[in-house]
């Protein structure tokens, strides 16, 4: 099968593409690299520098032969998507209709789509199933929300079969070291944790104390992103049988708090970091974890790296590196 992985740069995108090339299939990766970064390239992969608001470069890419898309291209930073919504708009809506066009036009039948738990919003009940209302509570959210909603109109009158994959909080680095790419700017936890033990930042703060959770930190579903890897290899080759279009949390099912990550770092690396507590981040549930189950009983995923020693261990190596 030869697959179109769009933002194959990017941290996800380079795990995937790993794992699409270590099972032998033929991989094209499409990047504006805005934030993919050449060291996440593959040898085996070939490289086409383009934007997915570039309709003409789309559908040059789309007319080579591609037998499935896999989208990753996505500005995915919840604090800018409500300063700019009209720059999520563009790039996470408009791009992926621009993606869905042009494989309309030139017939390619797979999409396996990056979503995100964020179209949950508060949780009503824990753990979070496909079932439980989507409600977003901030743009970036909706703006995959908003694709979801798309994907069955352009199956049903394109016939685009699609696999959207709701993603928990991605960490980890392939064991091999394979991807090296460092995310710039990091917003989310764990890099930023990982940035105070290089140094490379003074402290950090933690956001609330005073949950209703083990130590009074937030709870968060981590999962490994060579697991989540794996859930896009097969949902590839669930499409390739021809079966039907499907939605599918990616979470471990499991909670750590942010003091626990924190801890879990300090341990490893045998010294202190500096953090404080702050005030609770807006928006933020206090608890948030998924129910996989209906990717493991439909292709038998499961994660199978995302122990927190694994996420620790594989991410600093990455760090200690560089
Ligand atoms: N968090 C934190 N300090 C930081 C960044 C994140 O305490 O500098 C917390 C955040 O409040 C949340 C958890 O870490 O409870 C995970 O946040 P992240 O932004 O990585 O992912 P989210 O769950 O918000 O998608």
């Amino acid at each position: 099968m030869h697959i179109l992985v769009i933002g194959g740069a990017g941290y996800i995108g380079s795990h995937v593409v790993k794992a699409l090339l270590d099972d032998g299939m033929q991989v094209s990766v499409f990047d504006n690299m805005s934030t993919g970064q050449e060291i996440n390239l593959f040898d085996k992969a070939k490289f086409i520098k383009g934007d997915i608001l570039d309709i003409h470069a789309l559908e040059k890419v789309m007319s080579s032969g591609v037998d499935a898309v896999v989208h990753l291209a996505a500005k995915k930073s919840v604090a800018e998507s409500i300063k700019y919504p009209e720059i999520y708009s563009t790039n996470n809506i408009t791009g992926t209709l621009n993606i869905l066009n042009a494989m309309a036009k030139f017939g390619v039948k797979n999409f396996v789509f990056s979503s995100s738990a964020a179209v949950y919003g508060m949780p009503e009940y824990t753990p979070l199933d496909e079932l439980h209302p989507t409600n977003p509570i901030n743009y970036y959210g909706y703006t995959k929300l908003a694709i979801e909603q798309f994907l069955p109109w352009y199956e049903s009158l394109k016939g685009i079969k699609f696999v959207a994959l709701r993603y928990f909080n991605a960490v980890g680095y392939d064991a091999t070291l394979a991807v090296k790419g460092l995310e710039k700017n990091p917003q989310n936890l764990l890099p930023i944790v990982m940035e105070v033990a290089t140094g490379a930042r003074k402290s950090m703060s933690i956001f609330g104390n005073d949950y209703d959770t083990v130590d009074g930190t937030c709870v968060r579903d981590y999962i490994h992103v060579t697991d989540l890897a794996s859930a896009h290899l097969k949902s590839l080759k669930y499409l390739a049988q021809g079966r039907d279009s499907q939605i599918l949390n990616l979470g471990v099912g499991r909670g750590i708090s942010v003091l626990e990550m924190v801890q879990a770092l300090e341990k490893v690396i045998g010294k202190k970091l500096n953090y404080d507590f702050a005030p609770r981040r807006a928006g933020d549930p206090g608890f948030l974890i998924a129910s996989s189950e209906r990717a493991e009983s439909l292709f038998g995923w499961k994660a199978m790296h995302s122990d927190l020693e694994n996420i620790i261990r594989t991410t600093w190596n990455v760090y200690q590196a560089q």
